[in-house]
């Protein structure tokens, strides 16, 4: 039987809002502490609540026990993992994300806990790009995407979930011509199933 298609290709996994509730959680903060009724769409931006409240607006996300106590895998998110192994081998399904010093520890946690990736396979850094050169990445954010897609020149997926992510709507066009036949952007799991799994079985299929 025909081995799959790129079977040492890895995927790279962003954390925050492509596998973890934390945006949506850091709204339910933001009402309760600052009293303020913001929305993902209207988050136009990455800075959006810098922007408006300062650092204290970003507390949040330096509470030691955030991904212990508060933080969750979005809906569909541990069976999306499981389907991501069942692609390219658990070895090869990695997570990257950017983490300060103090909350490395307690993201390996969440991660382990929720998807069952060793700590082994996290990886803090910000110029994702530069880890993902032997894979596809799977990000919220176009500002990693694109280096990632202009770097690399790999597939990269821009997870907008159900379109609520105002920070990376409608920003296609800022990555040049050339590069768009590298980039997906899709809001459900499903949708990113579907594609991985043309390009994972298409060697098999056309075999059959
Ligand atoms: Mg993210």
């Amino acid at each position: 039987m025909q081995l799959m298609k790129n079977v040492t290709e890895k995927i790279y996994l962003d954390l925050d809002a492509t596998l973890s509730d934390t945006p949506y959680k850091w709204c339910d903060w933001l009402k309760t502490v600052h009293n303020v009724d913001w929305t993902l769409p209207q988050m136009n931006t990455y800075d959006f609540v810098f922007e408006h409240l300062g650092t204290k607006g970003e507390d949040f996300w330096r509470h030691p026990d955030v991904y212990d106590d508060v933080v969750r895998p979005l809906e569909g998110a541990v069976e999306f993992v499981e389907f991501c192994k069942s692609q390219v081998g658990s070895e090869n399904v990695h997570v990257i994300t950017w983490s300060s010093e103090t909350m490395k520890e307690a993201k390996e946690r969440h991660v382990e806990r929720f998807f069952s990736i060793p700590a082994s396979q996290v990886h803090h850094r910000r110029d994702k790009w530069y880890q993902s050169m032997d894979g596809v990445l799977i990000d919220d954010y176009h500002e990693h995407i694109f280096p990632h897609i202009q770097r690399n020149r790999r597939l990269g997926i821009l997870y907008n979930r159900n379109g609520e992510y105002g920070w990376s709507k409608d920003k296609e066009h800022l990555l040049h011509a050339d590069f768009q036949k590298h980039l997906k952007v899709l809001t459900t799991y499903d949708e990113i199933k579907e594609v991985l799994s043309r390009r994972y079985n298409h060697v098999q299929r056309n075999k059959n």
